[in-house]
């Protein structure tokens, strides 16, 4: 499949694109590193005068960008202005917290004086999924930029009017020509632009496959990598929670963009004593879920994003079944045309079904019993990935446990994850490495640079 908006809710191709050719691709390369070449030795007050003016294009633009996420991958339309809202809002919080982030940081060394300055790099190379199609590269984008680095964006080949408008907005905000240029080209592209010298670093957020890919060329080169890969999150319910309360925020949680989020919770774990109460209150949460059309304001669920996801998650749910898990609701295709999936409910899930070990990304639900606490967590960890977890417990003890022990770079207790401009994100484990956001993600592509004066 070539570079293409093919709108997921019809299945139809409205625009096909042409690959840049390796000519094309070149001037890029090079207008990256001359742009880079000057925004490297500008201030970061200047900097932020760009970042603050991208808050009001987007929020002006919301609703025209709302919409070509609707069009190229199907996420209902509320949701689609709720994301440029986020976007403004990591833009605002670099612009109002970039200049004490990058700071120097003193050191008492008994030298006259010795401190850490954070120093840009180059030109990065960002590779992004299409289920954020705006938050995934603004929230590296905002960062990146305000540390003095240009950003060259792959993004995923089913929506290229998204990226094609993040460099608008960009341009149109003020930051230079050159400073954030979008590549349209496809995966097998993405070794010619890491492996170009000009380029200094990648961040990558996609799956497993597509991060060792990256990382794995950037490794033998000596660039450094930062990877937000998938996610198997566990949602763990214990008897001293609010049960149906966790019920009603597990389903937002499980479905949240068609369920294809990282961070959507993917396993419930759940203590035998409440499992009935928390079954019962998800199915009938679940049940007022609206499938449909993603321009409907009604909609809150839209189809999935392609047919290859539509019939990834279809397998998993049938492999499941012939090895015996129990489907309470769901498990079907929805309608004639588009990509949807019925919200799922899957139970008896066997060890060696595909659904047990592996990310589902789409609409359905694993619901585990467990005896205890140890088993909760020993289930929650019992898998390659450890992205984020959330856990439902008002016994204290309980929360350092599971705190403590679960095998996740984030856990929100008495919460879903969400990713935060204010919370460093990333995993642990095949979730990969590296942080975003925060001050942890604006100081993942700098030169830490000692200086000491004597
Ligand atoms: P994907 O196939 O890995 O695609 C993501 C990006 O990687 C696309 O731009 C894709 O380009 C590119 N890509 C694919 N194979 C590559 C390769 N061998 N070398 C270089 N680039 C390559 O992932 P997806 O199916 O679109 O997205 C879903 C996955 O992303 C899930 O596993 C999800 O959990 C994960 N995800 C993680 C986070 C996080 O923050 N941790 C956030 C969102 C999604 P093409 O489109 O041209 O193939």
């Amino acid at each position: 499949m070539g570079i293409a908006t093919i709108n997921p809710t019809t299945g139809e191709t409205l625009r096909t694109f042409e690959e840049l050719d390796d000519m094309a691709l070149d001037r890029k390369l090079g207008k990256a590193a001359a742009a880079f070449s000057r925004w490297k030795r500008t201030s970061v007050s200047e900097r932020t005068q760009p970042l603050a003016k991208a808050v009001e294009v987007l929020l002006a633009e919301r609703e025209r960008l709302a919409r070509l996420m609707v069009e190229e991958m199907g996420k209902p339309i509320a949701a689609a202005r709720s994301e440029v809202e986020k976007c403004a809002w990591v833009c605002r919080y670099y612009a109002e917290n970039a200049e004490r982030f990058l700071a120097d940081t003193p050191v008492e060394t008994g030298d006259a004086r010795s401190f850490v300055r954070n120093l840009p790099l180059g030109p990065v190379f960002a590779v992004m999924p299409w289920n954020f199609p705006f938050w995934q590269v603004f929230r590296f984008a905002a960062p990146g930029l305000m540390a003095g680095n240009v950003g060259l964006l792959k993004h995923a080949s089913n929506v290229p009017q998204c990226a094609l408008a993040i460099e608008e907005v960009l341009l149109q905000a003020g930051f230079p020509e050159g400073a954030f240029q979008t590549l349209l080209i496809g995966h097998r592209k993405a070794s010619k632009v890491l492996g170009d010298p000009r380029v200094v670093a990648a961040t990558l957020t996609g799956s497993g496959p597509a991060g060792s890919s990256v990382a794995a060329l950037a490794g033998k080169l000596l660039k450094k990598t930062v990877l937000e890969l998938g996610g198997s999150d566990p949602f763990i319910v214990m008897p001293s929670t609010d049960v149906e309360a966790a019920a009603k925020v597990a389903v937002a949680a499980r479905n949240i963009n068609a369920g294809q989020s990282c961070i959507a919770a993917k396993r419930f774990i759940v203590h035998r004593t409440v499992y009935a109460r928390f079954l019962e209150g998800f199915l009938d949460e679940l049940s007022k879920m609206k499938v449909g059309d993603p321009m409907s304001e009604e909609t809150t669920i839209g189809p999935l994003a392609t047919q290859s996801i539509r019939d990834g998650v279809a397998q998993q749910v049938e492999d499941a079944v012939q090895k015996g898990a129990r489907v309470l609701t769901g498990g079907t295709g929805v309608g004639d045309r588009g990509w949807f999936y019925a919200p799922t409910v899957l139970t008896d899930i066997p060890k060696d079904a595909r659904a047990f070990s592996e990310e589902m990304f789409g609409p359905v639900a694993s619901i585990f019993r467990v005896e205890d606490c140890d088993e909760a967590i020993a289930l929650a960890n019992a898998t390659d990935l450890g992205l984020g977890s959330s856990v439902w417990t008002e016994d204290p003890f309980e929360q350092e446990r599971f705190v403590n022990e679960l095998e996740a770079g984030m856990t929100f207790v008495n919460a879903m994850v969400a990713s935060d401009p204010r919370l460093p994100f990333g995993g642990v484990k095949r979730s990969g490495y590296g942080r975003e956001l925060a001050r942890d993600g604006i100081l993942e592509f700098v030169n830490r640079k000692a200086i000491s004066i004597a």
